[in-house]
């Protein structure tokens, strides 16, 4: 931390897969004197509890404004994966082969035939395969299946290899990373930022950025428009080891996942529960995990379990991000509620928050 009382242009605050990637995309526009504040490590919450399942068809309904910025953002990650590649060395294992939605009662069935049917009217890339096809492509899944969807272009990344590239890239790039430091505060005067509070001394700063994920709504404010109320809801997550990779796609269904790591790692995911800020596993949140895994593949059932966590997903109250100028004060700019899909948004939030900043100050 620079000497108090310092100076950035712009601070954001949270240095997880949001903050870094905003941080990334400034810096990248050739904004200088950026400052991240994180008040832990880098990426060390959510971000890093992440399945990194990259999937805007698998659970859309309709073509609504959210499904459009998050087929857009997906479809960001092979320039943005081979960007990191050659900034960092850093292979974030982008990985194509695509994601299988399986129905496995009746209900299911009428779910992904519904979902099959708007997507191709809407021109978008899924198949429709009987249980038998399923099974051939990943002979893994369950003989109770009754048909699956493909999705060829919904994907994956390995979420922690990202979180270190982007640490790498923003860190080559200039900007300025201080860890273990929290943002208390806000010095709002005459409707405009001008200063954060943090916990090791005052930053003067023209912009914000709030990009710290579930608990963006603690840090204080002396302007009358507070910042977005968002609340954590947290999932679990169980992580086996197949040596040899039981499935080449992410396998999906109504009641959980399976995500395959090119390093053998299978993970097997997980919860929504509103349980405060208690980012803890629980004996029933395994269980269930583990019954809906196992539904999904009978022959997990004798994987080992090498690891569990959660992690806390930062949700609005109508669980779409907040992104954008906020209350309507100068200078201050919200990045947060990525509610379950902040690795899959990640690039264009990088690209529409650093936009609106460089045209703010233009
Ligand atoms: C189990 C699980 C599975 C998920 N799977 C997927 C998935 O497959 N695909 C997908 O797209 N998304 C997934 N998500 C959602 C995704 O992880 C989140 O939407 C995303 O990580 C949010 O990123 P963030 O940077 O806003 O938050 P975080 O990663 O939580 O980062 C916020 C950061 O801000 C810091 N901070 C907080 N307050 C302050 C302060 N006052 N001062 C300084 N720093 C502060 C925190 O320490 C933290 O590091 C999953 C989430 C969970 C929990």
């Amino acid at each position: 931390m620079r000497d108090s009382p310092g100076l950035a242009d712009i601070v954001i605050i949270g240095g997880g897969v949001i903050g870094l990637t905003i941080a990334r995309a400034l810096a990248l526009r050739g904004v200088r004197d950026v400052c991240l504040v994180e008040r832990g490590g880098l990426g060390t919450e959510a971000s890093w509890a992440a399945a990194g399942m990259l999937l805007p068809q698998v659970e859309a309904d309709a073509q609504d404004e959210f499904f459009n910025l998050a087929c857009q953002s997906r479809d960001l990650y092979p320039a943005f994966a081979a960007a990191l590649r050659e900034e960092t060395g850093i292979d974030v294992e982008l990985d194509t082969t695509g994601t299988l939605y399986l129905a496995l009662a009746e209900n299911d069935q009428e779910q992904i035939e519904k979902r099959y049917e708007w997507q191709t009217r809407a021109g978008l890339n899924v198949e429709l395969f009987g249980a038998a096809e399923a099974r051939e492509l990943e002979p893994c899944i369950s003989e109770s299946t009754l048909g699956a969807l493909r999705f060829p272009k919904d994907i994956q990344v390995e979420n922690r290899r990202l979180l270190s590239a982007l640490a790498n890239s923003v860190k080559n790039l200039g900007v300025e990373i201080v860890t273990q430091t929290s943002v208390d505060s806000l010095i709002i005067a005459g409707n405009r930022v001008h200063a954060v509070q943090t916990s090791r001394g005052r930053v003067n700063c023209s912009t914000v950025v709030i990009a710290a994920g579930s608990w963006s709504s603690f840090i204080k404010t002396s302007s009358q428009s507070p910042l977005p109320t968002i609340e954590p809801v947290r999932g679990q997550m169980v992580c086996l080891e197949a040596k040899l990779q039981l499935t080449r796609h992410v396998i999906y269904s109504p009641r959980g996942y399976l995500v395959p790591r090119h390093d053998g790692r299978l993970l097997a995911g997980s919860t929504s529960e509103h349980a405060g800020f208690a980012k803890c596993v629980t004996a029933g949140g395994i269980s269930s995990i583990l019954r809906n895994a196992i539904e999904i593949s009978p022959a997990i059932s004798d994987l080992p379990v090498i690891d569990t966590w959660a992690g806390l997903r930062p949700r609005a109250a109508d669980g779409l991000p907040v992104l954008g100028p906020c209350g309507e004060i100068d200078g201050l700019f919200c990045a947060t509620g990525h509610y379950r899909n902040g690795i899959l948004l990640a690039p264009l939030t990088g690209e529409l928050i650093s936009e609106a900043i460089v045209s703010s100050q233009r």
